[in-house]
């Protein structure tokens, strides 16, 4: 088998262009005698794709010039726990309004360090709906509201950014940045890891407004301190060379397809498809999130015969759709649809679909 259409939710499919290139210019990186993987990240070849890929993407998401822009190691899992120590006050609450599995985890980790007020939790229903902004229970002196703007496993994405209080609002947006515009005068802080939309697994970015980054917070070692790293340009300790230089390709590459307005409509087509194959199907295949705010990059279903599911992966695999399982706290199918999985590869899925149905229907 050739590359297959990749649904991972992540680690995931990364645009064809850009495995080609790291391949092409891997041995001898533009005439350095070495790869990438192989040089200083203090020499200039290095400073070089570091300053692009931070430049790239500043211009690709619109980012603010007063705002920090972070590449970091740790995953979204670290950020989650760095930003309680970063901006909020010994003994200082901050709000969290958690909509699926992801939302739960950046509560616990900062539950050790932080009073933590969860201001509403949509796990009472199932995780397929998002609490309406009025009925937030939030607190009057919170260091922060945070969010997850795409639920990667449940499928639940905020249609739009949701109502900031007076506390700055912290998006994960780990399985959906550069799917569409962001407004940055909204948002305190943006986190992601890059394994989804950006790039590979092993570094990750945060992008921090001023104001955020000028907090005392916590006691804290300068490894856990986000202004540490600012001042460092990211290299405080020797940053994921490769990774970054890698999600450097990712931001050309996005950039040259016509960026992000481009792929928030190729997002809006792709997810429409599947969802009307899911809706259409007669109730073979089901998804539960309510309409509204279902996730344009992560297309969770069940087949109505769990018996079917093992059948379902092993053929779709077959026919060159793979990492179609769905992840083990859910069960069932999904389809993860991220930037770099092209419309013709939600058709190919589409149209498996269809005939897996009129075979077992
Ligand atoms: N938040 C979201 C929305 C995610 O999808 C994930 C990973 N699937 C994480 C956080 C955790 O990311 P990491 O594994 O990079 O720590």
């Amino acid at each position: 088998m050739g590359r297959a259409y990749n649904f991972s939710a992540g680690p995931a499919a990364l645009p064809e262009p850009v495995i080609q290139q790291a391949r092409e210019e891997l041995p001898d990186w533009r005439g350095a005698g070495a790869s990438v993987l192989e040089l200083s990240h203090r020499g200039p070849e290095f400073m070089d794709v570091a300053a692009q890929a931070e430049a790239d993407l500043r211009s690709l998401l619109a980012i603010p010039a007063d705002h920090a822009v972070l590449f970091l190691t740790g995953g979204a899992t670290t950020q989650q726990a760095l930003i309680a120590l970063n901006f909020a006050d010994q003994g200082q609450p901050a709000d969290y309004v958690v909509t699926g599995h992801w939302g739960r985890i950046a509560v616990e980790q900062v539950e050790p360090v932080m009073p933590v007020n969860v201001a509403a939790d949509n796990a009472a229903d199932g995780c397929v709906d998002i609490p309406p902004a009025s009925q937030w229970r939030l607190s009057e002196n919170a260091a922060y509201l945070h969010y997850t703007d795409n639920e990667t496993i449940h499928g639940v994405e905020f249609p739009e950014l949701p109502p900031a209080g007076g506390a700055p609002l912290i998006g994960d947006f780990s399985s959906n940045i550069g799917s569409r515009p962001l407004d940055f005068s909204r948002l305190g802080m943006v986190y992601a890891g890059a394994q989804k939309n950006l790039g590979p697994s092993g570094i990750s970015l945060a992008v921090i407004r001023p104001d955020l980054l000028e907090r005392s917070g916590q006691p804290r070692a300068p490894m856990f301190d986000y202004r540490a790293h600012a001042r460092a340009g990211s290299m405080l300790n020797t940053p994921p060379t490769f990774n970054w230089y890698l999600a450097g390709l990712v931001f050309k590459w996005m950039l040259a397809e016509g960026g992000v307005a481009e792929f928030e409509r190729r997002s809006a087509r792709k997810a429409a498809l599947l969802y009307s194959a899911i809706d259409g199907s007669g109730g073979f295949y089901v998804n539960r999130v309510a309409p509204a705010v279902r996730s344009r990059m992560n297309v969770p279903f069940f087949l109505h015969d769990k018996a079917l599911e093992p059948r379902f992966l092993e053929q779709a695999a077959a026919a060159g759709l793979i990492g179609l399982k769905g992840h083990r706290a859910l069960g069932g199918i999904r389809a993860s649809i991220y930037n770099a999985m092209p419309e013709a590869g939600v058709r190919a899925l589409v149209e498996f679909m269809g005939a897996f149905r009129d075979r077992y229907g």
